[in-house]
């Protein structure tokens, strides 16, 4: 039964419900508290991939913890089999948490899954997390928007269908002058690079790319956009990367040059 049910599940019937909630992007000590509440009175919990094991320590210890993004060649469980799982495990009567890295509304498929719960009539709500941008933008010290340098922020996927790059407004993104923070770009970041540059943004533009952010084993690459790609590729990631762009990055070379000179 549901013990922390969403606002409209109807008290005391014997219905499982579920949570779509945001992990964050590695370090449990960006878990949110409702997060972990939620957590803890969980029967079922479906986890993503690289989900901290000190996180799911926070479930409630008798519940059942399904891994359903698999990685290192093993294959991950198919979206609608994540789907139909959720659903029917909430049916059986479950309170149900599909936990999700960084937010489940960003690039996190979180949306399809609202969907099918709404669809079966089942009781959701959603957790937010804290998102891979702004982990990465807080390691380094990076303001994702600032006065008079940049005024607006774009998420953009570098993911698209056959995992080529998707075709972006690059133009717009270009002209609109923000911070660019580009998620799963690590096949396509040659690619989107060139893009942006053909589209009118400068190479010099300072680009960043950080992998596994906010986890003991964050890893930075400072480039410009035109090198980036070259850059990344010598650096030869493994971890989740995400990729900033923008001139508002000159602040966290400064930052970087200025901690590297302390370190020396
Ligand atoms: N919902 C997630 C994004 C899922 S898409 C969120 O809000 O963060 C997966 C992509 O997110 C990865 O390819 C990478 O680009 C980014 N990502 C997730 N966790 C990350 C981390 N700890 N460090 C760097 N990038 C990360």
């Amino acid at each position: 039964m549901c013990v922390n049910p969403p606002p409209d599940a109807v008290p005391g019937t014997p219905e499982g419900c579920a949570f779509l909630v945001g992990a964050g992007p590695g370090d449990p000590e960006l878990l949110t508290l409702r997060a972990a509440r939620v957590l803890a009175g969980a029967d079922v919990v479906l986890y993503d991939a690289l989900i901290d094991p000190a996180i799911l320590a926070l479930a409630r210890p008798g519940a059942r913890r399904i891994d359903v993004g698999k990685r290192c060649g093993r294959h991950a469980m198919s979206q609608a089999a994540i789907n139909q799982l959720i659903v029917g495990c909430a049916r059986d009567g479950a309170v149900v948490v599909r936990l999700k890295g960084g937010d489940p509304f960003v690039f996190g498929r979180g949306g399809e899954e609202l969907d099918c719960l709404r669809a079966a009539g089942i009781k959701v709500q959603v957790v937010p997390g804290v998102t891979a941008a702004c982990a990465a933008a807080a390691s380094l010290q990076l303001p994702l928007t600032h006065r008079g340098v940049a005024r607006s922020l774009h998420f953009v996927t570098g993911h698209g269908a056959n995992g080529t790059l998707p075709a972006h407004e690059w133009a717009a993104l270009t002209r609109a002058g923000g911070t660019l923070a580009a998620y799963m770009a690590g096949r396509t970041i040659a690619p989107l690079a060139a893009a942006l540059i053909a589209a009118g943004l400068p190479g010099p533009t300072p680009a960043v790319a950080v992998e596994n952010a906010s986890r003991p084993n964050e890893r930075h690459v400072f480039a410009t956009l035109a090198g980036l790609a070259e850059a990344i590729a010598a650096a030869a990631p493994e971890g989740p990367m995400l990729v900033l762009i923008g001139a508002v990055l000159d602040r966290a070379l400064v930052a970087e040059a200025g901690a590297l000179a302390r370190a020396a």
